[in-house]
């Protein structure tokens, strides 16, 4: 199997708010053309842990990236890694923590807020650092970056969701609207990349709660969707996917070969094992 894999991480989306708001996914799945999971996400529920259990496919007690205050490389392989050493392109429109855990740490604006060097794990980057940073323009970067160098493997991940719950919490119109309108800006890419035949994942790394914030075990700061969409998923009903195998099962969709990441085989079309 070799496939181009679009990985779009929406920053603290939690799956109520995804299942009930987000109009043009559901539509999708209406028309049998996504199938949506839920899956809990690994502890502690905050981002940068849970970016490198997203892209390494470890767990943050494992990784030791346990709080967002650890500002260095992973010591483990990346979906961006084992894609560049399989000669594959990597392009990331990305928060610029996750530059600092794949390419270099810390972050120096001037040196990474555009990134292109072959010889780097993401390969090609548009790294930003203000939460408030338009999610339509990162999706702007994200398709200059698939449109320029046509990345076999690319991340976008926008951050206005999670920062609409820290003012605004959970359970509030602020934080529901965040999620409606980064639905809007899927319906403007999606019909594109799904018709150029790429295999698409949209999850979150942690939910949110009342309290602004997320970090615990609460089912909305811990429950988040995954949505696929795409041939080569199995589209099926039931599915226990972890956030863990997530990296794994990129890397099969990529037909990376001899990786030791957890494969979820059940979401995969034509490998039920
Ligand atoms: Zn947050």
């Amino acid at each position: 199997m070799s496939n181009k894999v679009i990985l779009i991480v929406l920053d603290g989306l939690s799956y109520p708010v995804a299942h009930h708001c987000m109009g043009y996914l559901n539509g999708l799945i209406e028309a049998d053309s996504a199938t949506l999971y839920k899956l809990e996400c690994e502890l502690p529920s905050m981002s940068r842990p849970l970016y490198e259990c997203i892209l390494t496919g470890i767990s943050p007690i494992k990784s030791g990236i346990v709080n967002n205050e650890v500002v260095r490389l992973s010591y483990f392989d990346s979906i961006f890694s084992l894609a560049q050493k399989a000669g594959k392109t990597t392009a990331a429109a990305a928060y610029y923590w996750v530059s600092e855990l794949y390419n270099r740490a810390p972050f120096v604006v001037i040196r990474d807020r555009f990134t292109h060097d072959i010889q780097l794990p993401i390969q090609h980057g548009c790294f930003y650092q203000a939460d408030h940073y338009p999610d339509d323009h990162l999706f702007m970067d994200a398709e200059y970056l698939r449109s320029t160098y046509s990345p076999d493997f690319l991340l976008i991940h926008p951050m206005n969701i999670d920062d609409t719950g820290h003012k605004f919490g959970f359970d509030s119109p602020q934080y529901r609207n965040a999620a409606r309108k980064i639905d809007t800006v899927l319906s403007s890419y999606l019909p594109s990349w799904i018709e150029q035949g790429y295999q698409i994942m949209v999850t979150s790394d942690h939910g949110m709660n009342n309290d602004h914030s997320h970090g615990g075990i609460l089912a909305e700061e811990r429950t988040v969707p995954l949505f696929v969409i795409g041939n080569q998923f199995s589209h099926q009903a039931q599915c226990a996917v972890e956030q863990t195998e997530i990296c794994g099962t990129v890397c099969a969709l990529l037909g990376i070969d001899f990786t030791d990441k957890k494969i979820c085989h059940e979401l995969l079309a034509g490998d039920q094992s």
